[in-house]
C-alpha cells in the first residue's frame, strides 16, 4: 500500500489531476472517488478566478466525481471568504467575471463602482478593458484602499496554448503603482490552503498536497508543511521534472505518473 494512503486528507488541485481542461482523465477520477468510499476527507483548491463553485459543479459531474460545493475551494470563493473573515462584509470593486462576483456576493459583499469600493479585488477577466483597468489603477494610487487578487498566476496553461493569467491585470496594476496586492489569496499562498485545512478539521501532517505544478501545488503544500504529491499528468512531465524541480528549488516528497497509482505502486 502507498503510504500516503494512510493520510485522512487529500487537497487536490484540479486542473492537470483529475482533468485536463474540460477532459476528465478516467483513472484519476476513478482513484479520488475510491479515495473518497475509503473515508478519506477530500477537498479540490483550484486557483481558477473567473468561475463559482455553483458554474464549477458542473464540471465535476461531468468529470463523474461525487463532490458537493463545500468541498471545493476555489480562488473566487476563497477570496470572499478571505475578505469577510478580515474585513467584514464590505463595499468592492472587481476587475473579474460573473463567477467572481457571485462568490463575493454570496459572501455579503457589496459590488459597487471603484469611487464608493473599500477594496479592490482583482481576479482575471478574458474581457478586461480600458475603462476596468482605469477603475482598478486609481483605486490602486489609492494607500487607504485595500488591494486583494485572487491568485498569482502569470499565465494559463489552456488547451491550445498559454493565455494570459490573472498577472496581466496584477502585473499592469504593478507596472503603473508601483504596488502588488496587500494579500494573494491563491495557491502558492496560505489562504486558501489554510481554508482547506480549516474545512478538513486536520493538522498539515495529517493531509497530502497533491498538484501538477511545483511553483503553485507543491509549493503551497511546502508552505503550510504538509506534505507533498506531483503527478505527471498536466504541466510538469517525466520530461521536464528534473528542469523544474532545479528551476523552482522546491522538490515534492512524492511523483507518480497520475493519481490512480496511489492504488498500484
Ligand atoms: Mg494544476
Amino acid at each position: 500500500m502507498h503510504p500516503l494512503l494512510e493520510k485522512k486528507g487529500f487537497i487536490l488541485d484540479v486542473d492537470g489531476v483529475i482533468g485536463r481542461g474540460e477532459k476528465p482523465i478516467p483513472p484519476a477520477v476513478e482513484a479520488v472517488n475510491r479515495l473518497i468510499s475509503m473515508g478519506k476527507k477530500v477537498v479540490f483548491v483550484s486557483n481558477n478566478s473567473t468561475r463559482s463553485r455553483k458554474i464549477y459543479m458542473q464540471r465535476f459531474k461531468e468529470f463523474g466525481v461525487e463532490v458537493t460545493e463545500d468541498q471545493m475551494f476555489l480562488t473566487t470563493y476563497v477570496t470572499a471568504t478571505y475578505i469577510k473573515q478580515n474585513y467584514g462584509k464590505s463595499k468592492v470593486f472587481t476587475t473579474g467575471e460573473p463567477g467572481l462576483v457571485e462568490e463575493l456576493k454570496l459572501a455579503g459583499h457589496e459590488i459597487v463602482d471603484y469611487d464608493e469600493a473599500e477594496i479592490l479585488v482583482v481576479g482575471s477577466n478574458r474581457q478586461i478593458s480600458f475603462e476596468i483597468l482605469t477603475k482598478a489603477l486609481r483605486m490602486c494610487l489609492d494607500r487607504d484602499k485595500i488591494y486583494v487578487a485572487t491568485n498569482p498566476d502569470k499565465i494559463f496553461p489552456s488547451e491550445d496554448g498559454p493565455v494570459p493569467g490573472t498577472g496581466m491585470i496584477i502585473g499592469a496594476l504593478y507596472w503603473m503603482t508601483d504596488r502588488m496586492p496587500d494579500c494573494i489569496c491563491g495557491k502558492p499562498g496560505k489562504v486558501i490552503m489554510q481554508q482547506a485545512l480549516d474545512h478538513l478539521q486536520l493538522k498539515a501532517d495529517e493531509v497530502v498536497v497533491v498538484g501538477d505544478q511545483i511553483d503553485v501545488d507543491v509549493l503551497a503544500g511546502k508552505n503550510i508543511g504538509a506534505p507533498t504529491l506531483l503527478v505527471l499528468s498536466g504541466v510538469t512531465t517525466k520530461q521536464n521534472l528534473s528542469r523544474m524541480i532545479e528551476k523552482f528549488k522546491v522538490k515534492p516528497d512524492y511523483v507518480l505518473d497520475d493519481l490512480s497509482q496511489l492504488f498500484s505502486a
